[in-house]
């Protein structure tokens, strides 16, 4: 920086994206603040501890094929390697079968032949892009679509149709719906997760040495005339600002609230060492039941115990957990992108109202401070 006064930034909430961000721009010489609701940093990503097994809001796995994410990563925690399997409960079939849907469990499906004339059919036939619902029928057919993905993303969602969802997910296995040969769950890139007990705890300490920062302080909303933040804590302003939020709240949602899906975890010990095979994480359950996935958190932390911690996912209504991108909800934040004053900058998944994980809001983040920094 050439100008002799430090620049300050303002950083809303201390997640993944808020400690990435507070930890390179105070590297560039940035004076920086960040506020946060918790008492402590990183949001649903934190280690907590239930009956002695560490813990986070579900499992928060490490996987990417960005190097310089890994390498960033990398500086602050030691990252162990580590790959998983992951299953689908198919009650109607009374069988598990490999997530994602893999080529050689066809056969042992009860409608293996009805299964394999749909794909023959769908071979060398282009994807349909119309919506969610429209893009697996065209790539799998209608039994794997049921069995595996229509009630599973309902649930998921909190939505009626698939119909509503547009396919720019990441998760949206373009170009290969069907796996053929390795049934790990990122087997095709880095996964990992931190040696130490407590997680990723250490990266958003180490993060925001150096840092204001300040917590227990609510964000209520920002005022895009005057760039002040209001907040439990008192009002706060930056030369520059970074959300990491919803943006519905951020302005007073003046065109009505965004639709998120939330999560509640249950957790529960069971007296027994190991309670999934070896090398599945977790389960999905892909029928009616009203949980979406079944987590043994052992297999993610390496945690050595007599006993195992699993945790169950109930999707709700309340937490603001996985933006719902359908169309309509997406034309919702693009007019919220409207109302966004000078120096302004949303991103992470809540500030993007973009599916992500922990590796692209690390990129989101390191790609911010390119810009503001050029
Ligand atoms: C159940 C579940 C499992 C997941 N599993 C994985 C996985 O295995 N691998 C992976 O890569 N990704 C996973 N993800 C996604 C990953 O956790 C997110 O990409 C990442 O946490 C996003 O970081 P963020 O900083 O953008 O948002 P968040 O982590 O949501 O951080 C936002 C921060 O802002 C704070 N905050 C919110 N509102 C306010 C307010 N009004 N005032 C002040 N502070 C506020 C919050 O307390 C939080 O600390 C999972 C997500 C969920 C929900």
């Amino acid at each position: 920086m050439s100008n002799s006064r430090k620049k300050s930034v303002l950083i809303l909430g201390a997640g993944f994206t808020g400690c990435t961000l507070a930890y390179l721009l105070k590297q560039k010489g940035f004076e920086v603040t960040v506020l946060e609701r918790d008492k402590v940093p990183g949001g649903g990503c934190r280690t907590y501890w239930y009956g002695g097994h560490p813990y986070t809001l579900g499992p928060r796995i490490f996987f990417t094929r960005d190097e310089e994410v890994i390498k960033l990563m990398a500086s602050l925690i030691k990252i162990r390697q580590f790959y998983n399997k992951t299953w689908s409960y198919i009650e109607n079939d009374k069988e598990f079968y490999h997530y994602p849907i893999y080529g050689a469990d066809i056969p042992k499906m009860p409608d293996k032949d009805e299964i394999l004339s749909q794909l023959e059919e769908r071979k060398n036939k282009e994807p349909s892009t119309e919506n969610f619902e429209a893009y697996w029928l065209s790539v799998i057919g209608p039994n794997l679509y049921y069995k595996f993905i229509d009630k599973y993303s309902k649930k998921m969602w909190g939505i009626e149709s698939n119909k509503e969802l547009s396919i720019d997910f990441g998760w949206v296995n373009k170009g290969n719906p069907i796996r053929k040969k390795d049934t790990r769950l990122y087997g095709d890139m880095f996964q990992g997760y931190p040696f130490a007990a407590d997680g990723y705890n250490q990266f958003f300490d180490e993060a925001l040495k150096g840092c204001r920062f300040i917590s227990e302080c609510n964000v209520e909303f920002l005022n895009p005339q005057t760039r002040r933040v209001k907040t439990s804590k008192g009002e706060f302003t930056g030369d520059i600002i970074i959300n990491t939020l919803s943006v519905d709240t951020l302005f007073e949602n003046k065109f009505g609230k965004l639709k998120y899906s939330g999560r509640e975890i249950f957790k529960i010990i069971l007296p027994t060492k190991q309670v999934l095979p070896d090398d599945v994480v977790w389960i999905h359950y892909s029928g009616d039941e009203p949980f979406t996935r079944v987590t043994e958190f052992k297999k993610i932390t390496n945690h050595k115990s007599k006993d195992t911690l699993i945790c169950i996912e109930v999707p709700n209504q309340e937490g603001q957990h996985y933006p719902v991108q359908t169309m309509a909800e997406k034309l919702k934040f693009s007019q919220y992108q409207k109302l966004f004053p000078k120096s302004f900058y949303s991103i992470g998944r809540l500030g993007k109202f973009t599916y992500k994980g922990i590796p692209d809001v690390i990129r989101d983040a390191i790609d911010t401070v390119k810009i503001i920094n050029s």
